[in-house]
């Protein structure tokens, strides 16, 4: 096995240039490697240099912008290298963490390492910061550029940065770093036909899956990439799947659905690289990870809608909403070369060629499309107190950085903002940085919980879990740590809220529901049935769990005790400390408006308070999600008067 994987190594299409890869690495402080996925970017040039020797001088950090990325490459690495996961090679991603004082390679979400800057602005422990998936430009990325770059001008001369991208277009990145160096890895690409819709599509998913049983009967050996937007999305064309293919003659060849999206559990994730069952075809439905974050075997064909779920900033709505949107032509291109990676291959395009000119060429870097409230937030712990002379690749607009400081102020986070001194962050928002949340969520985990001297810190988690589950009370940082995971951890909506699941329903709305399946949870006794029974996702509910020792190990460490609240209105108007600025009242007919800025939204299907009549006149919301309408996401009821105070 080991040596079959060293043989595998050595075909990468990266290999041949590992001894001027390293060379040129070494010569410099910084430089930018481009190469096509697939190439071995991410799971090679950390090996080599971790060969090298680079690794003894301090630990090699590689960050990815997704948990699911950072995991199943430290797997697959540590695999490589014959070591168990979590000595020489590490991971650790929010809420999940296997690393050891051994470990010389450690991957990470990029806002981990973001984390970790805020107590350790330099990056001490790291003798090389190689930032993966650099194209991606998420805002976390986006930031650690600049903490990277002031530490290598500050005490770390020593400090090694690479850069890597799976796009050409490196200059910007070579232009930050002082005109770094830009070093091409030559991809393995075979020609992939590209073919457009001949005119545009009404129903995208439709399409979907029309072509690929097209395909499924059509082509030759090999699977079938699609790209979809989201968990529903590809469990409704999972379920159309399976209904089409019982209709299939029983000697014909067979489908095998292989969901692949951020929030499904690791080990099902891993299925993705095995080849399908024998005699069958492998149809693998995912959402933008397979653009680039994942290399997926033995695809010869990628049918492609031309959409993503991205987060984007409705300056209308005044937040972050999440919505789906044309893609890039970059993206475009990135998706079609997913078929041609082991032979020739082919894309077929939702969508006209007309349409596809009309695309961004790029897309925006996340930092313009985002609310800024958490990213100020971190740079003012990190102690960049004057954030109009931080060192962004792409600044985002004075007015963003604005409103996100008046949005601290009104979280009891920032003080100050009126002084031309610049701003600072109150003892609060010190507390509220340390949490990785939303800055709402950890306000109100703190307004819940009580200040104690750190010393007399004395309730671990276990006991106080076990008290919670005996005294079936209320706690908002437990919430928390279940919404963490709320949206994968309830069945796809379509059942969601069918029975039995409906027994859990609370008429305060689904954040008390949710703290209700997690009581009930822990109060049954064989958890798998129950789980079963239930309709639950085990191991995600596990996960929220396993959140909860770090809140309460980062709460000892801020100095609060988090307590237990004996009314739900309590929980909900300590919640309501955080969302204050996403609530929304009734109007009529079901259509409610948000009361910061009188947009028009509806409550989601998937929430409990869907179908309860007459319509709670008041309400907040974790979430807005635009489809056909503008939706809001677990919703629970308020009561007006709550506002004014
Ligand atoms: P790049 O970063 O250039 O896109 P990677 O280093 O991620 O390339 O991948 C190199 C090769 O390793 C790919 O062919 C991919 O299929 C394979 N690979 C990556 N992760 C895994 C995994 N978890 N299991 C099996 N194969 C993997
Ligand atoms: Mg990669």
């Amino acid at each position: 096995m080991a040596a079959d994987l060293q043989k595998w190594r050595r075909s990468l299409p990266i290999f041949p240039a590992r001894g001027k890869l390293l060379k040129e690495i070494k010569a410099r402080p910084s430089c930018v490697v481009v190469g096509e996925t697939g190439s071995g970017k991410t799971t090679q040039i950390p090996q080599y240099l971790l060969e090298s020797g680079v690794g003894t001088s301090g630990v090699v950090a590689v960050t990815q912008p997704r948990r699911v990325a950072a995991v199943s490459v430290a797997k697959r690495v540590a695999e490589e290298r014959g070591c168990q996961l979590g000595s020489e090679v590490g991971y650790a991603v929010r809420f999940d963490e296997c690393y050891s004082s051994e470990t010389r390679l450690k991957y990470m979400t990029d806002g981990m390492l973001l984390r970790e800057a805020m107590s350790d602005p330099t990056l001490s422990r790291y003798s090389t910061v190689i930032l993966d998936e650099a194209h991606e430009r998420t805002v976390h990325t986006d930031l650690l550029f600049g903490v990277v770059k002031a530490a290598q001008g500050k005490r770390r001369g020593d400090l090694r940065v690479v850069v890597m991208s799976a796009t050409l277009a490196a200059e910007e990145f070579s232009l930050y770093f002082n005109q770094a160096k830009v070093l091409y890895v030559q991809g393995r690409q075979f020609p992939v036909e590209v073919l457009y819709a001949a005119e545009p599509q009404q129903d995208y998913l439709h399409s979907a899956v029309v072509s690929i049983l097209q395909l499924h009967c059509s082509m030759g050996p090999g699977d079938i990439l699609v790209f979809l937007t989201g968990r529903e999305e590809i469990e409704s064309v999972q379920g159309v799947l399976r209904e089409c293919q019982s209709m299939f003659p029983s000697n014909w060849q067979g489908i095998h659905v292989q969901p692949l999206y951020a929030a499904l559990p690791s080990h099902h994730q891993q299925q993705v690289f095995k080849p399908a069952p024998q005699g069958c075809r492998k149809v693998i439905l995912s959402t933008n990870i397979a653009e680039t974050s994942v290399t997926i075997p033995g695809v010869r064909c990628v049918v492609d809608p031309g959409l993503v779920k991205a987060r984007g900033y409705s300056p209308v709505v005044g937040l972050d909403i999440l919505s789906v949107q044309p893609i890039s032509q970059a993206q475009a291109r990135q998706r079609a070369g997913r078929a041609g990676r082991e032979a020739p291959g082919s894309c077929y395009r939702l969508y006209t060629e007309h349409t596809f000119s009309q695309l961004r060429e790029n897309s925006e870097p996340e930092i313009l499309r985002c609310t800024l409230t958490s990213v100020v937030l971190e740079l003012l712990a990190m102690g960049m107190s004057d954030l109009l002379t931080f060192d962004f690749m792409t600044a985002p607009s004075e007015e963003g950085l604005v409103s996100a400081l008046e949005q601290l102020c009104l979280l009891g986070a920032v003080e100050g903002r009126e002084g031309k001194e610049g701003v600072r962050l109150t003892a609060l928002g010190g507390k509220m940085a340390t949490f990785p949340l939303e800055p709402g969520l950890s306000r109100a985990i703190l307004q819940s919980s009580v200040s104690v001297c750190v010393s007399d810190y004395v309730c671990s988690c276990d006991c106080c879990c076990r008290r919670e589950a005996a005294a079936k009370k209320w706690c908002v940082w437990q919430l928390c740590s279940l919404w963490t995971l709320s949206s994968s951890l309830l069945p796809p909506s379509e059942t969601r809220w069918l029975l039995p699941t409906r027994r859990f329903h609370s008429p305060h709305g689904d954040h008390l529901t949710l703290l209700a399946v997690y009581h009930a949870y822990t109060a049954a006794s064989g958890k798998k049935a129950w789980c079963r029974e239930n309709f639950i996702h085990q191991r995600n509910l596990r996960a929220a769990l396993d959140v909860q020792p770090q809140l309460v190990e980062l709460s000892s460490r801020v100095g609060v005790a988090l307590v237990s609240n004996s009314d739900s209105r309590t929980v909900r108007r300590a919640l309501l400390d955080g969302l204050h600025c996403q609530t929304a009242e009734h109007v009529g007919g079901g259509r409610y408006r948000t009361l910061s800025s009188r947009q028009e939204v509806f409550i989601h299907p998937s929430s409990c308070l869907f179908h309860v009549r007459p319509h709670p006149p008041c309400v907040m919301y974790s979430q807005l999600v635009h489809t056909s309408k503008c939706y809001m996401r677990n919703v629970s009821v308020i009561e007006a008067d709550w506002l004014a105070s």
